[in-house]
């Protein structure tokens, strides 16, 4: 996609700080450095967000992760954890629509890095859990 800074990027248009390649995926470090080693890695094939994977392509990419991570986690040995993100959409704070994965090593709980889970466990009763589960099972497919 012409106007994709990804696609440029995988292209080699745009200068990249790369730390894996193969046929399929790219992984490079993340400009922002959310912390240190923070990687991004995006398939060679210009997707959008997760809604646009079919199987092959999930598989693809997200079989990667477990051989990038442990890299990433022996390069430093004051790692000791790992936020691993996938953001679809604006609302979910996605600002690259060429979808991409976030390897975010952790360093300890004060290294500026933090995730909000809101606790909304009051608004749903059984009732409502199973009306949430029934739309999703009705939408799943084979
Ligand atoms: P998103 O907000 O879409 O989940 O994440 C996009 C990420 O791409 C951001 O963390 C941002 O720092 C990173 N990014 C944007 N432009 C560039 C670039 O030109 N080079 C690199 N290496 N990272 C970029
Ligand atoms: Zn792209």
């Amino acid at each position: 996609m012409t106007d994709c800074i990804f696609c440029k990027i995988i292209a080699g248009e745009i200068p990249s700080v790369k730390v894996y390649e193969d046929a399929d995926v790219l992984a490079f470090l993340d400009i922002s450095q959310a912390t240190k080693g923070h990687t991004l890695l995006v398939p060679k094939k210009h997707v959008p967000d997760v809604f646009a994977y079919d199987a092959t392509l999930a598989a693809t990419v997200f079989s990667r992760l477990p051989k990038l991570a442990r890299a990433i986690q022996a390069s430093d040995p004051q790692i000791t954890g790992m936020n691993i993100l996938n953001n679809n959409g604006a609302v979910a704070y996605q600002s690259v629509f060429h979808s991409h994965i976030h390897l975010i090593p952790r360093y300890s709980d004060q290294d500026d890095f933090s995730i909000h889970f809101g606790d909304h466990s009051d608004r749903f009763d059984t009732a409502a859990l199973n009306a949430v589960a029934d739309a999703i099972r009705a939408k799943v497919g084979d």
